[in-house]
């Protein structure tokens, strides 16, 4: 069997191990349009924050060492320009020898990301602009903040990648400023959990310039903001969102789904039953709903990796959907989802019902006790969970709880009979998690 891979990072990457562990026959070739194949996307912020010390700590894995230990062939820097369905052949670009070659598939696995949405700015040109989606990005900012002697930066956008910038700039010493659209960061939170991150945000000096755009950017590289507000920063992060890089698919009639991305099904098989679609690029469906949805994060792309590998060697499991459990630091808190916020049940009608609580994340007498907020949505019948949220210390390992509960169909009540591992450090010998479930009667 020979099987070809678009895209050499978060999704094809994974997918061409995965395949491998389950296939010692098959012949893997990943094509990465880029000089970087499986870097750790997610690490990039915290390399450029002075976290993480040498860029190469982010590489999980070279050309070199897939060859070695997997025998997987990947070619850097050639780029698929298009799918030739009735051949059952790819076109690519090799970028490093300037010349164009097909090469023939039985399956072809299109893992090609994301790219970012670059918002209306007026003058956009006249600043010094940055995106963060590839290792070359990442250079590029890391090498012109240094060189250009960058002292300040507004980032434009308040979700995930905007959040964690802000801790980074800081830690580099600037001097930072976020402008975010709406009247919240970070709005897949309730409102009151997004004001945990705003102080935050505020009490490291961070300029919060909420329910604002950057309207234009001035002839002396000032920027006005939408509410009047002109601000200085010596460049600009761009982190508005992403959107699915579909056009190999888009161009080779592939269905696209009604939220943007490359439809398919449960297996991860687009309409041509031969090409398979994974990651940020893809239309997949609601663990809860099983209406469409589109996740764009790495659990969402490795899990797609497996399942897409265990389809082709034909011992197939099923996806069970996405359920968009994410978790975002903001200097010393966290705020973590998973399920559905009360916007997104009240604005698919469905009914339902809260219990919140707000306690210390371990026990108060142990050093270092601080405010942790929980807040989990059911169904008033069956008890369901429909989502959760939670904000503070110890956030990752109840929402970790939560979205365990949630994936083995445990009700709301069913939280209070959970075990949970206690020691002052950690948790109360009544966890939030369970204490939610005593609310929720
Ligand atoms: P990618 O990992 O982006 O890989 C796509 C690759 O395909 C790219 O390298 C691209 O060059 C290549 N490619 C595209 N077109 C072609 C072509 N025509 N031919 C050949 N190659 C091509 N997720 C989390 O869950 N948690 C986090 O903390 C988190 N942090 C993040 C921080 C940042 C800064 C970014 C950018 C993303 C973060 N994510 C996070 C999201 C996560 O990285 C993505 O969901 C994941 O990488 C998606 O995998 P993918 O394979 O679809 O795309």
């Amino acid at each position: 069997k020979k099987v070809l891979v678009i895209g050499g990072v978060a999704g094809g990457a994974t997918f061409a191990s995965q395949l491998r562990m389950l296939d010692e026959e098959a012949e893997i070739i990943v094509f990465e349009k880029d000089g970087t194949m499986s870097f750790a996307n997610c690490g990039m912020p915290y390399y450029l924050g002075g976290f993480v010390e040498k860029r190469e700590h982010l590489i999980a894995a070279t050309p070199e060492s897939f060859q070695e230990k997997k025998k997987i062939e990947v070619r850097i820097r050639h780029e698929v320009i298009r799918i030739n369905r009735s051949e059952k052949t790819v076109t690519i670009k090799d970028h490093i020898k300037d010349v164009t070659y097909d090469e023939s598939y039985d399956k072809l696995v299109y893992s090609p990301g994301a790219v970012p949405v670059v918002p209306d700015i007026k003058h956009l040109d006249r600043g010094n602009c940055y995106s963060l989606r590839s290792f070359k990005d990442m250079l590029k900012l890391d090498e012109h903040i240094t060189k250009r002697n960058y002292q300040s930066v507004c980032l434009v956008g308040g979700g995930f990648i905007g959040l964690e910038m802000a801790e980074n700039m800081k830690a580099r010493g600037m001097k930072v400023h976020l402008v975010q659209r709406s009247s919240h960061v970070l709005n897949l939170l309730e409102p009151d959990f997004s004001q945990v991150l705003e102080k935050e945000l505020i009490d490291h000096d961070v300029d919060l310039h909420l329910s604002a755009t950057v309207e234009q950017i001035n002839e002396d590289r000032s920027l006005k903001l939408s509410d009047g507000t002109e601000i200085e920063a010596d460049f600009l992060l761009l982190a508005v969102g992403i959107k699915p890089n579909k056009h190999l698919a888009e161009a080779a009639g592939l269905s696209i789904g009604i939220t943007g991305g490359v439809r398919v099904n449960e297996y991860m098989q687009t309409d041509d039953p031969d090409i398979y679609a994974i990651g940020d690029v893809i239309e997949s469906f609601d663990f809860i709903t099983g209406k469409p949805k589109q996740v764009p994060l790495a659990w969402v792309a490795h899990r797609e990796a497996y399942v897409a590998a265990r389809h082709i060697t034909d011992d197939p499991v099923a996806f069970k959907g996405i359920l968009g459990t994410a978790i975002c630091k903001v200097f010393e808190q966290s705020a973590a989802v998973v399920g559905h916020s009360g916007s997104s049940l009240r604005k698919m009608e469905i009914p339902f019902e809260t219990a919140e609580l707000t306690s210390k994340q371990h026990a108060g007498y142990y050093p270092g006790a601080s405010s942790l907020s929980l807040m989990v949505h059911f169904c008033p019948d069956s008890g369901t969970i429909y989502g959760a949220q939670a904000v503070g210390q110890g956030a990752d390992k109840r929402i970790d709880v939560i979205s365990t509960a949630i994936n083995g169909g445990l009700s709301v009540l069913d939280l209070q009979t959970l075990e949970i591992a206690y020691a002052p450090p950690y948790s109360a010998p009544k966890d939030p998690v369970n204490m939610i479930g005593y609310k929720a009667v």
